[in-house]
């Protein structure tokens, strides 16, 4: 294979959606598994659609998930500028270039007649078309006589560039995941290329910069797959060589079909875009939901892309090892937010004790709670199994640092018999004898204690779970009394009986 380069495009007109970020990740396991360069290319031409802080949260975005640009804005390098705004000049010679050769031409009509002609189209139940079957019927420099055009040039009057579409030509292309196409050119629009205001339209610029800056692979979303016939016209039309294409599958909604969308996750309640997105219309992102980016990385990877094997955990670098384009699938992934919250599930179980503790401990302090790191680190170890986000294990954990203030009415009324109150006042003072307060010490004395009586285990362990805990969960009642000790563990059984009794 030639020198691999790729190149992830994106218009700062929003926050950037996870099917972007798959783009992304795609194009570059894709550069690093080739030993290739993956580029970063601000498209930002439609002046219109720029949004103020869209660049920066792109530029984020990739960082948090570990996707490095070899080539960009920031990164500098041999084919700059790498924002398309700052390569204005150069579109223009391009779109002059197609006019001499024939491929391309001026057209003087208003967007206003154009929308006129919409209508009247629609109207009639017919679709709008500009193209060789009805080009002479507008104001352009194929229908006007040669000294009109130049008259209307030559005055100032605004214009726009057009592609030539040839008429009727049946066009053969291939797709490295849709395999081959064939479209039927009076199919096609004389799509604009360069805009009255001394803009290129994404066409033009991407496909001039697609071919200066050597791009030798184009991977994007499906989206653009109607784009890629004319994109290919280009390509002949400036008689160059085009790039290999691949064109990836849509991601779709949990349910039912169609594009995933914001409204989704709003509706469902999940993110749909890698970070919090903090302008107009705000939009919780994936990291402050939190998500690892591993995680997240992890679980986009196999949107799409599967390895042909069972395995579902992959770092990066396994995932540079393992990627191919050959593996992605034609049809669209439906987005699925279980499953997404099972790949941090899977992230957090690998992380140490110590990491999540420093986090937890985050959460803690926020609430004023100070508990020493080795401390918290038994907590995390006991309950991290039964979540899948830190944030979630104050809701697992909190009876490590307060005493019960409210007692499972429901337990209470059918497990509080007659003589429970004795039972747990006799476990206590079995438990206040117990010299070395540790788990396997305090489970040990309490077992035999309770087969000595001759007792139902249930009959005093539910219980006692109740004045220690509140409610029955939790993990081990020896591991949770071992960590809040004795004291603490004789003051909730008393303060427990009195308030039950009442
Ligand atoms: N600027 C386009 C976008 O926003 C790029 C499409 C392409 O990769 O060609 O997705």
């Amino acid at each position: 294979m030639a020198q691999v380069r790729v190149r992830f495009a994106p218009s700062p007109t929003g926050p950037l959606h996870i099917g972007g970020v798959r783009t992304a990740l795609y194009n570059y396991l894709f550069a690093r598994k080739n030993k290739g360069t993956f580029i970063l290319r601000i498209e930002d031409t439609d002046q219109a659609r720029f949004v103020e802080g869209a660049e920066e949260y792109i530029f984020a975005a990739l960082k948090w998930c570990g996707i490095e640009i070899d080539e960009g804005v920031n990164e500098g390098g041999d084919y700059g500028p790498y924002r398309q705004s700052e390569r204005k000049e150069i579109y223009r010679q391009y779109a002059e270039m197609l006019i001499d050769r024939g491929y391309a031409y001026y057209a003087f009509d208003t967007a206003e007649e154009l929308d006129k002609l919409r209508t009247d189209s629609e109207k009639k139940g017919e679709t709008f078309i500009y193209n060789a079957l009805n080009r002479d019927r507008f104001k352009n420099s194929v229908s006007l006589s040669d000294t009109e055009w130049h008259a209307r040039l030559n005055a100032g009057e605004p214009y726009v560039i057009r592609f030539k579409m040839p008429a009727d030509e049946e066009i053969h292309f291939d797709d490295l995941i849709r395999g081959h196409i064939s479209v039927n050119t009076s199919t096609l629009d004389d799509k604009v290329l360069f805009k009255s205001d001394g803009m290129p339209t994404y066409h033009l610029a991407n496909i001039v910069d697609d071919h200066l800056m050597k791009i030798s692979h184009v991977i994007r979303g499906e989206e653009w797959l109607p784009s890629l016939p004319l994109h290919f016209m280009l390509y002949r039309s400036f008689g160059w060589t085009p790039p290999l294409f691949a064109h990836l599958p849509l991601l779709l909604k949990p349910d039912g079909k169609g594009k995933l969308s914001k409204r989704d996750g709003d509706k469902m309640g999940f993110p749909v875009f890698p970070l919090y997105w903090p302008y107009g219309e705000k939009a919780r992102g994936f990291r402050e939901d939190g998500y690892y980016p591993e995680a997240f990385v992890n679980m986009l990877a196999l949107l799409g892309w599967n390895p042909g094997t069972d395995q579902e955990i992959f770092s990066m670098e396994e995932l540079i090892e393992a990627f191919s384009i050959e593996k992605v699938g034609k049809s669209g992934s439906h987005f699925d937010p279980e499953k997404a919250k099972w790949f941090n599930h899977q992230y957090l179980q690998r992380k140490s004790n110590r990491e999540l503790a420093l986090e937890f401990r985050e959460i803690l302090r926020a609430k004023g709670y100070h508990v020493d790191i080795v401390n918290l680190e038994t907590v995390v170890g006991l309950v991290k199994e039964r979540v899948s986000f830190v944030k979630d294990m104050w809701n697992e954990a909190d009876f490590f640092f307060k005493a019960p203030e409210t007692y499972d009415q429901e337990v209470v009324r059918k497990r509080w018999k007659n003589n429970t109150s004795s039972l747990v006042t006799e476990l206590k003072t079995v438990l206040h004898d117990i010299q070395s307060f540790t788990p396997e010490e305090t489970e040990k004395v309490v077992r035999s204690w309770i087969s000595e009586k001759k007792i139902n285990a249930g009959e005093v362990m539910t219980p006692f779970r109740l004045l220690i805990v509140g409610a029955l969960r939790g993990p081990g009642i020896f591991d949770i009394i071992g960590w809040i000790g004795k004291e603490e563990t004789i003051r909730r059984i008393e303060k427990g009986i009195s308030a039950i009794a009442k």
